[in-house]
């Protein structure tokens, strides 16, 4: 079968704005309902040496119906939840939480100087499977899988299974936890001009993030800071350039049913967010 090259079909510029008690970020997926990219419904992504960029965290606040994944890569932050749940996550660490019927969180910085920087990316739940019960996973740095590869590439898989070349890579959360997602998140560290050639399953939606140096795809240059969304196709190319590229290759399965979303409930109907509205203010969206 021959392969479908993946190739840029539009760019999402992450936008500044501000969220929690103040932390200032950039969003690009998700920065207004059409920016959503079906099952994704959200990328923010956090960088600052500043502390009055984030010192004021995300004190306790609710999520129902989707899933939220934090990667961080500069910085100290911990969350806690109502099910008693503490993670403290550092450099390269991952969280994963499942907010199903409901959860209540708080992620707080732990370091009042010094560069905070990450990424939480919320990933939608099927209709069937957005009332489960909430779960959480803390992902340590040395549990995410890093494969090197020849030529100056190197991979660190937080979530999927992946062959590149003649290694295979499963992601610290992999298809054994069967999320009818599918999802597929990398992060890539290209030494300057080396290329990496990954397959993505055709179908699924896909975009990269390149967050740090320069990198082009099919000759036409991604930009900097922002989603990259790709077209169909079943293998990605990206070439870094003079000065290496480090980005977030991810990708995954539509659910294809509506989205309706009122801050952080995302639900499929009015009803459903007003419920939600209703359960959080009877105490009682985590029953
Ligand atoms: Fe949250």
């Amino acid at each position: 079968m021959p392969q479908i090259a993946r190739r840029i079909l539009r760019h999402i510029p992450g936008q500044p704005t501000s969220d929690g008690a103040g932390v200032q970020l950039r969003r690009s997926i998700g920065g207004s309902p059409a920016l959503r990219l079906d099952p994704f419904l959200m990328l923010d992504e956090f960088s600052s040496s500043n502390p009055d960029d984030y010192v004021a965290g995300f004190p306790p606040h609710p999520h129902r119906g989707f899933e939220t994944v934090t990667y961080m890569l500069d910085g100290r932050m911990q969350h806690r939840d109502h099910l008693g749940n503490t993670g403290d996550l550092g450099p390269g660490g991952v969280q994963w939480m499942t907010a199903g019927r409901g959860v209540i969180h708080s992620e707080m910085p732990q370091q009042r100087e010094g560069r905070m920087r990450g990424f939480q990316l919320w990933i939608n739940l099927p209709a069937a499977e957005k009332m489960q019960p909430a779960s959480y996973r803390d992902i340590a740095p040395d549990a995410v899988p890093e494969t090197a590869l020849d030529g100056g590439v190197r991979v660190r898989g937080i979530a999927g299974a992946v062959t590149i070349g003649d290694r295979a890579l499963r992601g610290a959360v992999n298809a054994e936890h069967e999320r009818s997602t599918d999802p597929l998140y990398l992060d890539l560290i290209l030494d300057p001009g080396a290329a990496a050639e990954l397959p993505i399953a055709s179908g699924h939606n896909a975009f990269v993030y390149l967050y740090e140096g320069g990198a082009e795809i099919d000759g036409d240059a991604v930009p900097l800071q922002g989603a990259t969304v790709l077209t169909d196709g079943d293998v990605l190319t990206v070439k870094a350039g003079d000065d290496g590229a480090r980005l977030l290759a991810i990708a995954g399965k539509p659910i294809g049913e509506a989205v309706v979303q009122y801050g952080p409930f995302v639900m499929n109907t009015r009803e459903e967010i007003e419920q939600a509205l209703d359960d959080f203010r009877r105490d009682a969206l985590t029953a």
